[in-house]
């Protein structure tokens, strides 16, 4: 395993040296092999047992000294300056042909000088909700860490009672995070803070460094892929569920899925969260939220730039510029080839009707394409009518415009239920439903008749009412 690791040539504080644990009897749940071709490590699954003792950190490949970060963030508004990884370790980077870096990182590996009171362990619960999310997030089109690997250990890991322990490797772009930037604004210092935004420049932005005021230029990049990462969730009716200062990646990718989930049937306010009480991070909230969090790496860069004024217009622009996003990513989804007017009101329209009548979000939109040519009474009211004039005024067949519907449209989400069961039965030792969702989500946009059963949504007794973070 050939890996870099630039991180770790950052000064002193940025992060510590870690062990991972020698777990006894690691072995495979799941490999990536795709990804692992991307990222040039498909050679490692020859050897299977090898392969397992990798990626749960029983075993270190030559030249690897895994590290943990530091990070602060704001948890539910609240600062809390010392957090870091607690239970990853950075086995270090890969760096692909093409030039891209990926961190690979393993998840549940034991504890580090960050893990406060954990164990700095994972449960086989979290781990396969995050191999199925991430990977299911990724076929959707929006911008995710990947999913690489899943082992179980072999261990027993004590939440209220014993699980079965696994180790789940992360693939992210980076792990920077708006709270690396708090970590070391709240100690002030600002020798640290600007080499961290020059190495997140130069890793994610180096297009800023020709810019008159670079960290201004990185400000508006990373707001720019905040909006367009937010579209996305909205547009597939995702809630992230904990979008904390410490979970919001410089990069833009969707960061940490603890209690994330998909929206069923819609609302604006729909809150899986069991310790998301007021709402803070309800679907409908997360636009506000992102921007939220923004205005706190701002307040960090302005300890190293006089530039108040752009933090501001940025941030003050964040709706419009998330907006375009949404609206580009909405309008396919009606079958509407050109911006109008009138777009914002057919959506706000079509999701007032969705509530009030509990309808499902990702089955509506594909039943509403086959409505196109309906004589008959309308399915989604006076919704209906109206939408199929819109579409009717554009200069194009009718199967054009489903076609193009149909391609952005998901048949299959990563439903609550159906991970919950996939839990279930691997807990029991059987993989069949992780299995499944991974092959049928992996074309979350194609008829797969022989796994129809996983496109539905649940019945009222199969509903999942709440999530829990992942520890
Ligand atoms: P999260 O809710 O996953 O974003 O984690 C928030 C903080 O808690 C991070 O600093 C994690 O490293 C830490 N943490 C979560 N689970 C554990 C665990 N099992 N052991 C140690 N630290 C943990
Ligand atoms: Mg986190």
């Amino acid at each position: 395993m050939n890996l870099d690791n630039s991180y770790a040539r950052l000064p002193e504080g940025f992060h510590a040296l870690v062990e991972t644990d020698a777990v006894a009897a690691p072995s495979m749940l799941a490999w990536n092999n795709d990804l692992a071709v991307e990222l040039g490590l498909d050679s490692l699954a020859e050897d299977e047992a090898e392969l397992a003792r990798i990626f749960s950190g029983a075993s270190r490949p030559a030249g690897v000294q895994p590290i943990a970060l530091a990070y602060a963030g704001h948890q539910f508004g609240h600062f809390v300056p010392q957090l870091g990884d607690g239970r990853a370790a950075l086995l270090g980077e890969v760096v692909t042909d093409a030039g891209k870096r990926y961190d690979i990182q393993l998840k549940g590996s034991g504890r580090t000088p960050y893990s406060r009171g954990g164990d700095g362990k994972s449960w086989l619960g979290p781990v396969l909700r995050e191999y199925i999310v991430s990977e299911a997030m990724h076929h959707l089109g929006v911008p995710t860490t990947r999913a690489l690997a899943a082992v179980a250990t072999g261990e027993s890991v004590y939440r209220e009672t014993a699980w079965p322990g696994a180790v789940f490797t992360r693939v992210a772009s980076s792990h920077l995070r708006i709270g690396t930037f708090e970590y070391f604004a709240f100690r002030r210092n600002t020798d640290a803070l600007k080499t961290l935004t020059e190495y997140a420049i130069d890793r994610h932005y180096p297009e800023a460094k020709s810019d008159e005021v670079p960290y201004v230029a990185f400000f508006r990049r990373v707001a720019e892929r905040q909006a367009e990462l937010i579209a996305g969730w909205m547009a597939v009716g995702f809630i992230h569920g904990v979008m904390n200062t410490d979970n919001t990646s410089i990069s833009g990718e969707t960061l940490d899925y603890g209690p994330a989930a998909y929206l069923d049937e819609f609302q604006f306010k729909k809150v899986f969260s069991s310790i998301d009480h007021h709402g803070r991070y309800a679907y409908a909230n997360q636009m506000p939220i992102a921007q939220w969090n923004l205005a706190r790496l701002a307040e960090t860069l302005l300890l190293l730039c006089d530039a108040r004024t752009d933090f501001e217009a940025i941030l003050s622009g964040f709706p419009a510029c998330y907006d375009s996003y949404y609206l580009d990513l909405m309008r396919p989804k009606f079958g509407l080839l050109k911006k109008n007017d009138g777009d914002a009101e057919l959506i706000s329209d079509w999701l007032n009707y969705l509530q009030d009548n509990a309808l499902d979000y990702t089955l509506s939109f594909r039943e509403l394409a086959t409505r196109i040519d309906a004589s008959d009474p309308a399915r989604f009211g006076e919704f209906e009518q109206r939408w199929r004039q819109r579409v009717g005024n554009q200069a194009t067949e009718s199967a054009e415009v489903v076609a193009l519907m149909d391609s952005v449209n998901p048949i299959f989400i990563p439903r609550n239920h159906r991970i919950e069961q996939a839990i279930q039965e691997a807990v029991a030792g059987d993989l069949t439903v992780f299995k499944d969702l991974n092959v049928v989500l992996a074309q979350p946009f194609l008829e797969q008749p022989e796994y129809a059963k996983y496109a539905e949504a649940p019945k009222p007794n199969e509903r999942v009412i709440q999530t829990f973070c992942g520890t």
